[in-house]
């Protein structure tokens, strides 16, 4: 093998792959058999985040950034002028299991450049998981992104290698997309998606009556939007989020700040800030209407179109719905607890729980972890000297930033400096 020739691909092709957020591991129960090599089942894969937000316990490489498109956003894409380079099948299989015996990885995420046409690429994709599920019986974790306008046999094909398939739908918008990735068709990004979900859902109906039935993609399928390349706003985003989640059934939508790494007079300008804190709202948005029972259009509507920089989302919904506060504490059923902002849904749990047995009062709470700086102005307990009803939505937002340690905060106040 040459070595220096393999480390100058693994430069380029890590490289190229760093714009893809969506490799979250979670979710796969792929076992150890037949003493094979990796295990993905329950906690077999850790997560590791860089500061950022990003997975790093993967290999996550591009099997090639040849690209025949020219999407806009893309570092990768045919006009622009980088250094080009691809893995053969076996090159890709080779680190794998190497990165692996070391403990480097939990797994390979593997995406690629479209080169001749999307089923010759998904075929390669395809032999690399292949391989190693199959000749090196390799059970750790794998990603593979689908190439979309990829045939549904080929669709079918990756599913039973792979834990998780994704198709990055890019562009939250039809229009945006149409600007951006004129080549491309909407209906390219579906098709797969489709075939993906009705598979899974074959996969989980013949699992049920049959004692084996071949794995197919246990960890389900997730796409990802860029966000801040288009004047698209959050409710573009998140409406486009949860249309996806439903129709799709999709483990998880994946938010990714712009990163302007092109000139380009259709994108934001080199040199524009990635707009992290938005990536981070867009996360919170994500959650609560997963977890907390929100429905998008309380958060996200004709008359706020945007979420708040200065403030995460339930804060930004509570101050603007003051009329259903306070929430006692003691009686509330669990949907309106879980909006109250300082509480997660481990404390409204135990709040449930705790609440069986005894008036909980301001020193139960806090000893149950509620954030009470800020739960305190939305919601009554079994000791009241602590509260005040008459401030305004603006006044109980000053008097949460003050006290607040969030660390946007000081990002938010030195943006807000400079004007
Ligand atoms: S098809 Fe994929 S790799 Fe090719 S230019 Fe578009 S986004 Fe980049």
């Amino acid at each position: 093998m040459d070595f220096e020739r393999i480390r100058e691909k693994l430069t380029i092709l890590a490289d190229a792959a760093k714009y893809d957020v969506s490799c979250s591991s979670s979710g796969s129960n792929r076992k150890n058999t037949n003493k094979g090599l990796g295990d993905s089942s329950g906690m077999g894969i850790c997560h590791s985040y860089a500061e950022d937000g990003r997975c790093i316990s993967l290999l996550k490489i591009l099997l090639t950034n040849h690209c025949i498109y020219d999407c806009a956003y893309c570092v990768s894409r045919k006009s622009n002028d980088i250094k080009r380079a691809a893995f053969k099948i076996q090159e890709v299989v080779d680190l794998t299991i190497n990165f692996y015996r070391r403990n480097y990885i939990e797994g390979l995420f593997l995406s690629s450049g479209i080169f001749h046409n999307p089923d010759y690429t998904m075929e390669r994709l395809i032999a690399v998981a292949k391989k190693l599920r199959l000749e090196e019986n390799f059970n750790g974790y794998i990603h593979l992104k689908s190439i979309p306008g990829a045939s549904d046999e080929l669709m079918r094909k990756a599913g039973l290698y792979a834990d998780r398939l994704s198709v990055n739908i890019e562009v939250p918008t039809i229009s945006g997309l149409k600007l951006l990735a004129p080549e491309k068709d909407h209906k390219d990004f579906i098709k797969p998606m489709e075939k993906v979900k009705n598979e899974i859902i074959q996969y989980n109906s013949e699992k049920k009556l049959l004692k084996t039935v071949p794995k197919y993609a246990p960890a389900g399928q997730s796409t990802q939007m860029i966000v801040g390349a288009t004047g698209e706003s959050d409710k573009d985003v998140m409406y486009s989020a949860v249309h996806y989640y439903a129709k799709y059934n999709m483990k998880r939508v994946y938010y990714s700040g712009y990163v302007p790494v092109l000139e380009d007079k259709r994108l934001p300008a080199l040199g524009t800030a990635v707009p992290m804190l938005r990536e981070n709202r867009l996360y919170q948005t994500d959650w609560l209407l997963r977890f907390y029972g929100f429905d998008v259009r309380e958060l996200l509507n004709n008359n706020h179109l945007n979420l708040d920089v200065d403030i995460d989302p339930k804060l930004s919904w509570a101050l603007r719905n003051l009329d259903q506060f306070p929430i006692d504490i003691n009686k509330a059923e669990k949907r309106m607890l879980a909006r109250i902002p300082g509480l997660g849904m481990k404390s409204v749990n135990k709040i449930i729980q705790a609440r069986r047995y005894r008036k909980l009062n301001l020193e139960n709470l806090k000893a149950i972890g509620v954030a009470f700086n800020r739960a305190k102005y939305f919601m009554i307990c079994d000791s009241r000297d602590w509260e005040k009803r008459d401030l305004t939505a603006e006044k109980i937002k000053s008097m949460i930033l003050q006290n607040s340690q969030s660390k946007y905060q000081k990002l938010y106040n030195s943006q807000l400096s400079l004007f």
